[in-house]
């Protein structure tokens, strides 16, 4: 693997607690940690904050020739840039959440943020999740790890990472949410979300944060000791 980064897919439905868990394996490896979804929401916050239609690709399309999104990673933590402003805390709220479920579903969307997805893999080791990292942006990644848990558990983990945020929802709102997002994304006709045939299934609806972060580990290093053999 020398003289080449070392690039691990990790994807998975809306909530797993793909990026808490993704970056914990990731900081275990001193790999970056790459929240592909971050660029998703950019996006949709960009055409929120223009008074777009999120559902309207023509809307949405004319929006991206102003658009300049950038990963930036400071003390280890990834900074989402739009046009030179930190909007990493904006694009966290539920509106935004589904408008990048929305703005994803445009095929132009996916084209305008692939190059700089792969560029990133290309330049560092990366731990990068998403919803198609495994089988489209990266389908040669070293490992590759659909990573899930049920709806139910995955919307009790957002509604406490929202409470803890200072944010009032409902647990059944964020269900909801949970659900329609599974649904756009696994509809969707470009890229839908499901398993790389060479993907290993992490299920963690029974693993407590530290359970979970190990079982990724161990799938990584298995991975990755068994190519160096
Ligand atoms: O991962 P996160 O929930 O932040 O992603 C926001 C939305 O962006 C997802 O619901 C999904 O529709 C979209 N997404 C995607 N492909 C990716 C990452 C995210 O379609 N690689």
């Amino acid at each position: 693997m020398s003289g080449k980064s070392i690039n691990i897919a990790i994807d998975g439905p809306a909530g797993a607690g793909k990026s808490t868990i993704a970056k914990a394996a990731a900081k275990a490896f001193g790999f970056i940690y790459v929240d592909t979804g971050a660029l998703y929401r950019a996006v949709a916050y960009y055409a929120l904050s223009r008074g777009r239609d999120v559902s309207n690709a023509e809307a949405v399309e004319s929006l991206l020739r102003d658009i300049t999104p950038e990963l930036k990673y400071m003390n280890g933590e990834q900074r989402v840039f739009l046009n030179g402003e930190d909007v990493s805390d904006k694009i966290r709220t539920p509106e935004v959440s589904m408008g990048a479920s929305a703005v994803s579903a445009i095929p132009r969307v996916r084209d305008f943020l692939f190059d700089l997805q792969k560029k990133i893999a290309a330049e560092n080791n990366v731990v990068m999740d998403g919803r198609d990292i495994g089988t489209v942006v990266l389908p040669d990644a070293d490992v590759k790890i659909f990573l899930t848990a049920s709806p139910e558990e995955r919307a009790r983990r957002r509604h406490k990472e929202l409470t803890e945020k200072g944010q009032t929802v409902a647990f059944e709102e964020v269900l909801e949410d949970v659900n329609r997002r599974d649904y756009n994304d696994i509809h969707r006709d470009i890229a839908p979300l499901k398993q790389a045939e060479d993907a290993v299934l992490c299920d963690t609806t029974d693993a407590d944060l530290q359970g979970a972060v190990d079982m990724l580990v161990n799938i990584i290093s298995g991975k990755l000791n068994a190519k160096e053999c």
